[in-house]
Parts: structure tokens; C-alpha cells; sequence
């Protein structure tokens, strides 16, 4: 990866990180002492970035770091990885790096979230974005020596491709770069390069693994085979790259589980009510039913102290259902 500027997502002590993701866990003041205690809609924190909408349920978990909800018991053992846990744990940070003329080299950047990427590609190809979560002046943060876009300017992304691009690594990297043998008015202007490693290993084996390790070399002599590649052609200097993961990752294990079947003394939660168990859980039910209520009872029985890991799940409306 020689070369690249490395933009580390700007990083607290452990310590720090530590209490940053307990501050933000959902209150339980009342909730472990006071049955009657139900989390409404202002509740649900807005750096979610979840706002009423046909794709996402009513009904929103949260769950502690590392535990996973399951509709009951099975024999099933498991100890992988997993992620999509509440942001603001540190576990879930991931990278960002930026390199080519739009980025000075060397400048570090404050953490940021991932909704800022959308503006800073629109930014970069200077072309009108569809509105979203992001704020419009965030790019200037990161390339504030440059107001406007140079250019035809060709970028290299990396993005999710479509499901059935699963071709070898080698060849992903050499397809990108083989667009740049082409005349140069067919030169693509946005390229995307997509791994789906070390995400894989890490939810088969967890962060921790060395395979995760290996992996992760691997896509490091990608990165350089693409550098390699570019130089090669005399235009990794005019190419802005951004390469940034999605994510990070955790370790789980099947003793950090809650039951859904565990919550049936206050409410039953019938599995075709759960669009998804974990790390969100996410419940939709059938019309006639309260969302309140549901929330009311599953948040009841959870915080009753006789569901096995119940403090570790939090239970909120989402807004605009109530
Ligand atoms: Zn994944």
C-alpha cells in the first residue's frame, strides 16, 4: 500500500471508545427497576439515521456488543463474527482512505460516519447528488484545498458490485485496470472494486482469528496490484482512490444469546413477525396489533430480570409508527 495516505478514522483511546459506547446505550434508568418503562419514538437515537419508512419495521432492537437474539433454543453452537451493532461502538468503525488530487496528502481527518461518502463522490465527479442523511459541507473537510473538481478525473471506488460478480480478486483488480488501456474519451469516470474480505472470515471466525490476518494480507497485495497497475500506466497520480470498509467487526459466541420464545409470559413474537434477528432486531407485526403494546410488553418482560441476557436487549418504536 506504499503510497497511499493513510486517513485513519481518527482514533480515541480504548478508555475513551468505552465509555462513548456506554453513554450511548439506550437509558435503562427506569427501565430495569420499572416494568411499566417504554421506549417511544424520540427514544430510538436519530444518528441512526432511521426515519419512518416501508422499509424499516416499527419495531427496532438494539442489542448489547457481541450478543445475538434467536427465536429459541437450538443446539446449534456457534462463535463467529458479526456486525451491524450500534454504531457507536468502537468494534464497528472501519477505515477510510483517500488519495489522488483531491486529497492532500498526509492530512488526518476526524472520525466521521459512513452516510458522508455519498457527498464527498458526488463532490469529487461534481455532479448533483439525491438528497440523504449526509451534510452537504462535509467534503470540504476533507479536501479543503480543493473547491472544485479537476478535470476528467477518474475515480475507483469501492463499492458493493452486483451479487453475481464473483470473479477471482486478481481479476476484479485487473478489470479496473484495464479500463484505463481504453481511449481515453471511453475512460470511465467512477469505477467500483468491491472485496468481500476480511468480512467473510470475520463471521465465520471472528475478528480475532489469524485467518482474519491472512485475509487481510490478501487484500493488501490487491491494493497494491491495483497501485501497481495505475503506476504502471503513469496515472495513479491523477486517479483519486477512496477505499473505505463498511464496517468493523465482533466477536459472538452462543452463550451471549436472548430468546425471543423466553418473552411469551408478556408476549409471544411468532417468527413471522421478525424481519431480522441480529445484531438489529427488527419486528414487524401484523395489522391489529400495537406496535406500542408490543414494545410495551417485550421491553416488560426484558427488563423483569427472568429473560436470560434481557438487559442487553433494548426494545424501541421506531418513529412515525406510534
Ligand atoms: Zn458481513
Amino acid at each position: 500500500m506504499r503510497n497511499l495516505v493513510l486517513a485513519k478514522p481518527s482514533s480515541p483511546s480504548n478508555t475513551e471508545a468505552t465509555n462513548e459506547a456506554k453513554s450511548v446505550k439506550p437509558s435503562s434508568t427506569s427501565a430495569a427497576n420499572e416494568a411499566k418503562s417504554v421506549y417511544l419514538k424520540e427514544d430510538l437515537p436519530s444518528r441512526l439515521n432511521y426515519f419512518a419508512s416501508d422499509r424499516i419495521s416499527p419495531i427496532i432492537g438494539l442489542i448489547e456488543e457481541s450478543y445475538k437474539v434467536e427465536q429459541k433454543e437450538s443446539k446449534r453452537k456457534e462463535c463467529g463474527g458479526a456486525h451491524g451493532y450500534d454504531n457507536a461502538f468502537f468494534s464497528m468503525r472501519t477505515i477510510f482512505i483517500g488519495h489522488g488530487p483531491q486529497f492532500p496528502r498526509g492530512k488526518k481527518v476526524p472520525s466521521f460516519e459512513n452516510v458522508q461518502i455519498y457527498n464527498l463522490v458526488t463532490s469529487i465527479l461534481n455532479i448533483q447528488g439525491a438528497s440523504n442523511n449526509g451534510t452537504a459541507s462535509f467534503p470540504d473537510s476533507v479536501m479543503p484545498r480543493w473547491s472544485i473538481s479537476i478535470g476528467p478525473l477518474h475515480e475507483v471506488m469501492n463499492l458493493h458490485p452486483r451479487k453475481s460478480v464473483r470473479s477471482p480478486f486478481e481479476n476484479r483488480v485487473d478489470t479496473v485496470l484495464e479500463y484505463f488501456d481504453l481511449p481515453d474519451r471511453e475512460i470511465p469516470v467512477f469505477m467500483t472494486l468491491y472485496f468481500e474480505d476480511p468480512d467473510h472470515q470475520g463471521h465465520q471466525v471472528g475478528p480475532d482469528d489469524p485467518e482474519i490476518t491472512d485475509a487481510v494480507s490478501r487484500i493488501d497485495r490487491m491494493i497494491g496490484r491495483l497501485i501497481e497497475g495505475l503506476e504502471k500506466r503513469g496515472v495513479f497520480e491523477d486517479v483519486n482512490i477512496i477505499m473505505v470498509g463498511d464496517h468493523g467487526m465482533v466477536g459472538t459466541c452462543d452463550k451471549k444469546l436472548i430468546f425471543l420464545e423466553d418473552l411469551a409470559r408478556w408476549i409471544e413474537i411468532p417468527k413471522d413477525w421478525v424481519q431480522s434477528y441480529s445484531p438489529l432486531l427488527a419486528i414487524r407485526p401484523p395489522a391489529g396489533w400495537s406496535p406500542l403494546d408490543v414494545v410495551t410488553k417485550m421491553n416488560k418482560g426484558l427488563s423483569s430480570g427472568k429473560v436470560d441476557n434481557g438487559q442487553y436487549l433494548k426494545v424501541y418504536l421506531n418513529g412515525g409508527f406510534a
